[in-house]
């Protein structure tokens, strides 16, 4: 499992063969309960219980955007390449919907860089503009607690007065 290391992996193993009580049943229930319940949005692809996610069937909401999960980051080091992500459907979505922008939102870390940098070259000929979310130091937040790469996207995304 994702986290658990070799020695609480077996600190696991053992409670379970010891247990006095019915708690490794009730886990064991609750997550094939939750892999039959749990399944992707039909439309964005997150996580939902539904046939469509409550964000992408709330027609009320004051965003009228729409939300795209792509199902993690391009990591070669984890061997995830782009033909691991929901990208396919992206452009599927692209060709079916009326899209005029795309915001991304991915982390700011290394995998979050080079997933964004991929779309942005897979996309760059298609009649939707491409943004990001804003970056950088968060409201109220000091400049004195802030880390390099924080503050280099701060300052390079930076806006006019
Ligand atoms: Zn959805």
């Amino acid at each position: 499992m994702p986290g658990i290391g070799p020695r609480s992996a077996e600190r696991i193993a053992l409670w379970i063969v010891r247990a006095q009580s019915d708690y490794p049943e009730q886990i064991s229930r609750a997550i094939a309960d939750t892999r039959q319940a749990v399944h992707p949005c039909a439309l964005c692809g997150f996580f939902t219980t539904d046939e469509v996610c409550d964000i992408c069937a709330d027609s009320s909401r004051a965003f009228r955007g729409r939300y795209h999960s792509l199902g993690g980051k391009i990591s070669p080091l984890d061997h995830v390449g782009p033909e691991d992500l929901r990208i396919k459907e992206l452009v599927e979505r692209l060709d079916r919907e009326k899209i005029s922008e795309i915001i991304f939102a991915l982390p700011a870390d290394v995998e979050g860089e080079a997933t964004t940098n991929y779309l942005v070259d897979l996309l760059k000929n298609r009649p939707v503009t491409l943004t990001r979310i804003a970056r950088g130091i968060p409201a109220g937040g000091g400049l004195e607690s802030a880390d390099e790469l924080t503050l280099y996207q701060a300052l390079s995304g930076r806006t006019k007065l």
